[in-house]
């Protein structure tokens, strides 16, 4: 590592994070941001353009991160932002429903079949809050069964992670959930049919729905096992509660149906954000009519937003769904290919032991050489090892998620100087990682 500028100094974006820290709690407003997990100062960016972002200290990296998702396009697409121009130039909020959330919602019900009627919120978190409370209204039922290591936002319920032993009430991960929020929450592991199967025979009538990641890349990438989407929502079915599938993250990024285009299972209910808002806050829920129907004002479900179905955010969403056909897709997952070819062959290199893991386009590295198939695995892995990998990509002009435990993401705009960018990284990384000692 030593030939590395590394850590390399980022004085602009301390100082940035010095002001912050002064007006903001730990100087970020999203946890992750904060590069907690690998140490440093984080890069507060100023621009981003195609598949590079540009830091206050003028440094330019490839973003292997595009928000977290929604840039699949990559950074200011002309389109895109022309779309964005155009609606602004029209007024930026009126309160009363308004032709673009009908188009949105009309783009995302025609490519997603089990989407019979979407209702738009601002954020992830509250799409799968709004459809949790639409299960347990619907069904009249309390429980929810969630996964440990799927994150679905900060709801409060949603946030219980512990406790992960079949029907075991969760305890809350968090000061400020309490148990009574809580304690309706039943976590189990991941891609364990078993434990939701006892769980159902332990809760008789009691649980309103199963929600999951419809392939989880919140843990780093790991898709369900053959068969585990399917065996959810056939005991779903059979058990009278609803199959909610969370596609805040794959949703319009893994195929033109997001995850359900790849698997075929059908929710009763599902959640979208990220790649459908165009990089501004939109997200949705939506799912069968019947259950849709009993949102107000069509039914007693109480849920609104003053910002909901905003017309910047949603014409942004739109301009960039409409971008998204089939050749687009190709090129997102043919740039993601060779990108995990390229790392684990830098990484084989140095002997470093790991495992790529992909669901579609999105894709983690992870520091073990096991297959990871739940938390428990994903926790096993030598993090270490990413945290210097982590650094010495950046200090080569790579922008990785800050954490061990995220997906990468691509975008259409990774061309083949971006590409020959993470080439020149890499070998050195992988020799960080080889050295790394925990
Ligand atoms: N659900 C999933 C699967 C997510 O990945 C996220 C965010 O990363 C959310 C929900 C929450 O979305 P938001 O951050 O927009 O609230």
């Amino acid at each position: 590592m030593s030939e590395l500028p590394y850590p390399y100094e980022a004085p602009a974006s301390q100082a940035l994070f010095d002001r912050a820290a002064t007006v903001t709690p730990g100087g970020v407003n999203s946890p992750v941001r904060a590069f907690r997990a690998v140490g440093g100062t984080p890069r507060f960016m100023v621009s981003g353009s195609g598949p590079y972002l540009t830091d206050a200290d003028g440094r330019e990296y490839v973003d292997l991160v595009c928000s977290w998702g929604p840039m699949i396009l990559g950074h200011s697409h002309p389109e895109v932002i022309a779309a964005v121009q155009d609606a602004v130039g029209r007024g930026t909020s009126f309160g009363t429903p308004g032709e673009g959330e009908v188009a949105l919602a009309e783009e995302m019900v025609a490519r997603v079949a089990p989407l019979e009627q979407v209702r738009l919120v601002s954020s992830g978190t509250e799409a799968t809050m709004s459809a949790i409370r639409l299960a347990r209204g619907f069904t009249r039922r309390a429980k929810v069964v969630k996964f440990a290591g799927c994150y679905h936002g900060h709801v409060d319920s949603l946030l219980a992670a512990a406790g992960s032993g079949v029907a075991t009430f969760a305890l809350p991960d968090t000061p400020g959930v309490t148990g009574a929020q809580a304690g309706d929450t039943i976590v189990l592991p991941y891609n364990d049919l078993d434990a939701v199967r006892a769980a159902f025979a332990a809760h008789p009538d009691e649980i309103a729905c199963v929600i999951t990641e419809a392939s989880p890349g919140n843990m780093g990438v790991v898709p369900p096992l053959p068969g585990f989407n399917q065996g959810l929502r056939d005991l779903c079915r059979d058990n009278g509660a609803l199959y909610v599938s969370d596609e805040v993250m794959t949703g319009f990024r893994t195929s033109r149906a997001g995850w359900y285009g790849v698997d075929g299972v059908e929710p009763d209910l599902m959640t979208f954000g990220k790649v459908m808002g165009g990089g501004f806050p939109a997200a949705a829920f939506g799912g069968r009519a019947d259950v849709m129907a009993h949102l107000a004002p069509a039914g007693p479900v109480y849920q609104a937003g003053t910002l909901s179905g905003n017309p910047v955010a949603t014409a942004a969403g739109l301009a960039q769904l409409r971008l998204l056909d089939d050749a687009a897709y190709a090129k997102v997952n043919a740039v993601s290919q060779q990108i995990q070819a390229m790392v684990s062959e830098a990484l084989t290199k140095e002997g470093v032991a790991h495992t790529l893991q992909n669901a579609s386009n999105m894709f983690s590295v992870f520091f073990t050489d096991r297959p990871v198939r739940d938390y428990d695995d994903a926790r096993a892995q030598e993090s270490y090892r990413f945290t210097a990998f982590f650094h010495a990509m950046l200090a080569h002009g790579v922008y990785l998620p800050p954490s061990s435990f995220e997906s990468w993401f691509v975008s259409t705009a990774h061309d083949e100087r971006a590409l020959q960018r993470i080439a020149d990284a890499l070998p050195a990384a992988a020799r960080a990682a080889a050295e790394a000692t925990a």
